[in-house]
C-alpha cells in the first residue's frame, strides 16, 4: 500500500496553475512563488507533508509582499527606532506615496505643460511650517545635507571639539565632513568652548561655522557651549546648525531639543535636520534658511546626486500638511491613555502571565538622550521575546528584570488588537 512519495509530489506547473497560487504569481512574481513551490515539493518528497496539502502549504508560506522587509510592531518604547525604520509614516503620507508611486507631476507644470520646479509642494509646506526660513531644499538624509553643505561652503569649517560627534553605527560627523575635502578647524576643548574661541578661529579661509547638536549624549559638570543666539551676531561667515531631530517648533515635552524655527530666528543662516526623526516623515535631509545659501546648494553638482524621489517629496508634504503624524501622537499620549490600553491588552489575555507595569520610553534616533518619557508596558515571561520577534507580524519589545516588556507608547493604538493576537499565539 505504501507508495514512493516522490511520485506523488505535485508538479511545479500544476501547483503554479492552482487558482490561488496563480493569483499570487500575479501579485508577487513567478520567481518568488516558484521558490516557495520548490520548498514545499521538498517537504512532500521528504514525507513531511501530504501531497494534497501542498497548495495550502504554498499559500501559507508565501510572503505578504514581494519585499523581504516585514511590517513590524514596535513595542520597544523607542519612538524613533533606527533599526525599525525610524518614524512610521502617517496614513496621509502613505496615501501620498501610493498615489505618486506611478507617474506623477513631480517636475511638470500641468497648467502650462512645461517643466516645473521639482518638489515645490514639499518646499512650500516646509516654509509654511518654518516661517523663519526663506528657502529650503530636500536631500536624501541629514548626512547628505551635511555633505552638501561641507562640499559647497567648506574650505574650512569651524566646529567645536565637543560637537564632533558619532551618531550611531560608526557614523562620525567629522569623518563625513573631511571626506568631502573640507578642512575642520576644531575650537575649544571636549567640555568647553567660548564665543571667542569661534571668533578667533574664523579667518579668510573659513567657509562656515558649524554647530552640531550632540543628539545622543550629554556632557555634565564643568562645561560651556555657545548658543546660536550668542554666536550669530559675532560672525561674518555663514552659521550652519545641524539640529538633527527635526522638531519644527519647540516641543513642551522636550525642552532641551532644538527646533528649526527657533534656531533660525536665533540667527542661524542654515539649519539641517532629518525628516524621519521627530518630524515624523520619510527619510530625508532638510536644509532651511537663507535664500542665497540654499540657492548655492541647489546649484552645486553634488545636489543632483543627493536629491530625493517623488514618493519622498509626496510623503514629506503630506506629513507637514496632513494630520499629526504618529511620532507626534506617541509623544503626546498621556500615561492614563497608555495605562488604559495596557489594561485592555491584559484583559484580552485571560490565563496569560501578562502584567501592566510602569515603564520609561525614549525618543531614540539620537534625540533627547537622557530624557525618559513616562510610559506603560505589558510584561510577559522572558521567553516570549524571541517568539514574538519571529511571529507574524513580528513584535519587537525588550527584555529587563527577567521579563519581556512591550511598551505601548511606541505602538500605534490601532495595532493593540494585533498585539493581543500575537501574544496569544506565542503563549498558547
Ligand atoms: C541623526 C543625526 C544625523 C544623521 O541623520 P541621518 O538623517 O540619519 O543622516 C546628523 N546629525 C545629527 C545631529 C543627528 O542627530
Amino acid at each position: 500500500m505504501t507508495s514512493d512519495p516522490r511520485r506523488l509530489v505535485p508538479r511545479t506547473d500544476v501547483l503554479l496553475a492552482e487558482a490561488r497560487v496563480a493569483a499570487a504569481v500575479g501579485r508577487l512574481g513567478r520567481d518568488l512563488v516558484k521558490a516557495v513551490v520548490t520548498g514545499v515539493q521538498q517537504q512532500v518528497r521528504a514525507g513531511a507533508l501530504a501531497p494534497d496539502d501542498a497548495a495550502d502549504a504554498v499559500l501559507a508560506a508565501l510572503p505578504g509582499t514581494a519585499s523581504s522587509l516585514h511590517r513590524v510592531l514596535n513595542a520597544t518604547g523607542v519612538l524613533v527606532h533606527t533599526n525599525l525604520g525610524r518614524a512610521p509614516l502617517s496614513a496621509a503620507a502613505l496615501e501620498a506615496v501610493v498615489a505618486t508611486g506611478g507617474t506623477t507631476d513631480v517636475e511638470l507644470d500641468l497648467a502650462t505643460g512645461r517643466r516645473g520646479p521639482r518638489g515645490e509642494g514639499a518646499i512650500d509646506a516646509l516654509l509654511a511650517a518654518v516661517p523663519a526660513a526663506e528657502a529650503a531644499i530636500v536631500v536624501n538624509n541629514c548626512a547628505a545635507a551635511l555633505a552638501l553643505v561641507a562640499t559647497c561652503l567648506g574650505g574650512e569649517l569651524v566646529v567645536a571639539r565637543g560637537e564632533l560627534v558619532e551618531i550611531g553605527d560608526g557614523f562620525r560627523i567629522p569623518d563625513l565632513l573631511v571626506s568631502t575635502g573640507a578642512r575642520l578647524r576644531e575650537v575649544g576643548t571636549t567640555n568647553r568652548v567660548s564665543a571667542a574661541d569661534y571668533t578667533d578661529a574664523v579667518g579668510p579661509d573659513t567657509g562656515a561655522v558649524l554647530k552640531v547638536h550632540p543628539s545622543n549624549f550629554v556632557v555634565r559638570g564643568f562645561t560651556r557651549s555657545v548658543e546660536v543666539a550668542e554666536l550669530a551676531p559675532l560672525l561674518d561667515v555663514p552659521l550652519v546648525a545641524d539640529v538633527g531631530s527635526g522638531l519644527l517648533r519647540p516641543h513642551p515635552a522636550l525642552p532641551d531639543e532644538p527646533d528649526l524655527q527657533t534656531t533660525l530666528a536665533d540667527g542661524a543662516d542654515l539649519v539641517l535636520c532629518s525628516g524621519d526623526k521627530l518630524l515624523g516623515g520619510p527619510q530625508a535631509g532638510l536644509v532651511l534658511g537663507r535664500a542665497d545659501l540654499v540657492q548655492r546648494l541647489r546649484r552645486h553638482p553634488l545636489y543632483r546626486a543627493l536629491r530625493v524621489d517623488k514618493t519622498t517629496l509626496a510623503a514629506l508634504e503630506a506629513t507637514l500638511r496632513g494630520p499629526q503624524p504618529p511620532v507626534q501622537r506617541m509623544l503626546a499620549a498621556t500615561v492614563q491613555e497608555l495605562r488604559a490600553r495596557a489594561e485592555a491588552v491584559v484583559a484580552a489575555l485571560p490565563g496569560v502571565d501578562a502584567v501592566v507595569a510602569d515603564a520609561g520610553a525614549r525618543v531614540g534616533g539620537g534625540g533627547a538622550p537622557e530624557f525618559e518619557l513616562p510610559s506603560v508596558a505589558v510584561t510577559l515571561p522572558a521567553s516570549c521575546a524571541e517568539e514574538l520577534r519571529q511571529g507574524q507580524p513580528p513584535v519587537v519589545g525588550y527584555t529587563a528584570e527577567g521579563r519581556t516588556w512591550l511598551d505601548l507608547r511606541s505602538l500605534d493604538p490601532a495595532d493593540d488588537d494585533t498585539l493581543v493576537t500575537a501574544v496569544r499565539a506565542c503563549t498558547s
